[in-house]
């Protein structure tokens, strides 16, 4: 046991709130530099579903960085090397990802849960990693306006105050820092949602991201490691709510009527409880600092599903946050301008991906009748000229600018697993 744990009062250098991706990279990244850092997770484990598996070409560039990517690639895995678009079952058009990233020439699905155990795994014997599970943030603790911690509650109800020089919020979309430190946002963004559920994979396995349009809902597919496919439905605003108001019966026919591959799921199928909703939304905080504190991933800037790339943006404003914190500790000023720092580095391309991400989402999520009847035929340009490139480049490759630090950089542990 953790001896800091007998206390009612712990002192760590930084506080992560969240032990998602973005707290865990960051929660890696520090102590690898010999920061003393707590990170504070409200679930037991790692074990989540539905949440970011697809893991883009950056998100292994990042990892290449760090020195982690051959330990990330030897945890089980599917690959994505593909997408191609179809209406009906009429084939429109594709993408590969060696067009735009031939030296990575595919995205990865590890499901979360393994990610994160792989990455809690490596760090937990240093001594400068602490992690306390089911421990929910309750209140922060502020001195003079500063933020000086956290008050964290136990399984048992127990209360831990958590003191430290900086505060990180990696709470996620529902980020408990971003509402009790009072940040607001800047712009936020709702065109629908995405109903998801797992199928059984076809026969031949499939290594390509397929979207469909269909008569009834547009429907996206991805492979799931070991042997599903996810399915995405995706719902115009508040399409959801009437559906369920209609009842199952009737959701089940419409899904029975999109594709055949679909019906022995629905066989088991009895109620909504099947199915795992994903609002599409993209906030954006209008400021991620303040003294003391600093909201990172989701909780700062969540994305919205198109594009499949919330972990890759996360993880890189970790490691942006790694190097400005370990900068601000040393300088001996966590003030929100000093943290601040990490928002003017990463504004840019959150903004410009955000942009983009709006502009599929009006595409994709839109059930204007016209818009219906032009769809496939805007896709299938897309699909066929350079803008598709250079649009999917930005998104799936990691900024040129990202170097990462030697001090923050693992010895690659590949071998180390299992
Ligand atoms: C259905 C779904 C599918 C997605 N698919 C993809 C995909 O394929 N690819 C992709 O890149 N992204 C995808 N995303 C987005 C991706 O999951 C997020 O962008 C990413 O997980 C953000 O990481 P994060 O660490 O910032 O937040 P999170 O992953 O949300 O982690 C936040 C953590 O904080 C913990 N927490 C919350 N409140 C508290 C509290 N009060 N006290 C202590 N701990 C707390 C939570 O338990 C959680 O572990 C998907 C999201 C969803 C919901």
């Amino acid at each position: 046991m953790d001896e800091r744990e007998k206390s009612e009062v712990v002192e760590t250098d930084v506080v992560i709130v969240g032990g998602g991706p973005a707290g865990m990279v960051l929660g890696m990244m520090l102590a690898q530099a010999n920061v003393e850092v707590t990170i504070v997770e409200s679930q037991a484990n790692f074990d989540r579903e539905y949440r970011g598996e697809v893991l883009q070409p950056r998100f292994l560039q990042l990892m290449e960085q760090l020195g982690m990517r051959s330990y990330i690639e030897s945890l089980p895995h599917a690959q994505v090397r593909a997408g191609t678009f179809f209406q009906k079952g009429r084939k429109l058009g594709e993408f590969a990802f060696h067009r735009f990233i031939p030296e990575i020439p595919y995205a990865i699905w590890t499901p979360q849960p393994i990610l994160l155990q792989a990455y809690y795994d490596y760090m937990k014997d240093s001594p400068h990693f602490h992690m306390k599970f089911h421990a929910s943030v309750k209140a922060l603790l502020r001195d003079n306006g500063r933020v000086t911690g956290v008050v964290i509650e136990t399984e048992k109800k127990e209360r831990t105050e958590i003191r430290a020089k900086v505060t990180v919020g990696a709470d996620g979309r529902f980020s408990a820092i971003r509402r009790l430190g009072g940040f607001q946002l800047e712009y936020e963004d709702y065109p629908g949602d995405i109903i998801w559920f797992n199928i059984d994979q076809p026969e031949n396995p499939q290594d390509v991201l397929q979207f469909h349009m269909t008569d009834k809902y547009p429907y996206l597919t991805l492979p799931k490691y070991p042997n599903l496919l996810q399915v995405g439905i995706v719902l115009g605003k508040g399409r959801w709510k009437q559906i369920q108001q209609e009842g199952i019966e009737s959701f089940k026919a419409d899904l029975a009527e999109m594709s055949p591959a679909f019906h022995p799921f629905l066989q088991t199928v009895t109620s909504f409880r099947s199915f795992f909703p994903l609002q599409a939304k993209t906030q954006y905080v209008k400021e991620w600092a303040q003294d003391g504190c600093l909201l990172i991933g989701d909780a700062a800037h969540c994305s919205s599903p198109a594009g499949a790339i919330g972990v890759s943006l996360a993880v890189t404003t970790s490691a942006i946050a790694a190097e400005t914190i370990y900068d601000s500790l040393n300088k001996n000023d966590v003030s929100a301008s000093s943290l601040g720092r990490v928002q003017q580095v990463r504004d840019s391309e959150i903004r410009m991906i955000h942009r983009i991400q709006m502009r599929m989402g009006r595409m994709l999520f839109n059930r204007h009748p016209i818009l219906n009847k032009l769809r496939p035929y805007f896709l299938a340009l897309f699909t066929r000229t350079p803008i598709a490139t250079t649009v999917l480049r930005k998104m799936m490759t990691l900024p040129k600018d990202i170097h990462i630090d030697e001090r923050f950089r693992f010895k690659d542990k590949s071998s180390r697993k299992g």
